[in-house]
């Protein structure tokens, strides 16, 4: 789905977009031995190691999309041994059996995996500071991260 694409790509190129954190993290292509891939993997070196997996849904956040994603992070676990991971799942709606299937996992699992909705906790649509080039909400007075208020148009 083209929307997708674009919301990759966006979220790829600015992380920090989806949260601040991000942006000391790295970010790293992983294929797993059954070909799947994760949207996005920010990895952080410095120990202990900690690992964040993002998944990007255009429409509806569904059962599916939670189960993709759970199964990325127990795949990631096995590949770099790596004890701390979380995951964050955007996405526009989140149907109730998604809720109740993230609320399952974070009781049983132990694993924290987060919502952020379009438009809502992260933008959609964004414009660029004219000063640090940093993408801000397409509505922001001014820049989030150098108080610039001029904007490329
Ligand atoms: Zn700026």
């Amino acid at each position: 789905m083209a929307d997708e694409e674009r919301l990759l790509e966006l979220f790829k190129c600015h992380p920090y977009l989806i949260d601040d954190e991000l942006e000391n993290f790295e970010l790293i292509a992983r294929t797993y031995r059954n070909g799947t891939q994760p949207d996005l993997l920010f990895y952080k070196h410095n120990p202990p190691c900690e690992i964040v997996i993002v998944e990007i849904k255009s429409g509806a956040i569904d059962h599916n999309a939670v189960n993709q994603i759970y199964s990325y992070i127990r795949k990631e676990r096995n590949y770099s041994g790596c004890g701390n991971i979380r995951g964050i799942i955007i996405g526009r709606t989140i149907s109730d059996n998604a809720v109740k299937l993230l609320q399952q996992i974070s009781e049983n699992k132990n694993i924290n995996i987060s919502v952020k909705i379009l438009g809502q906790d992260v933008p959609e649509k964004v414009k660029y500071c004219i000063k640090c080039r940093k993408a801000n909400w397409f509505n922001a007075q001014k820049c989030k991260y150098c108080g610039n208020q001029k904007f490329f148009t």
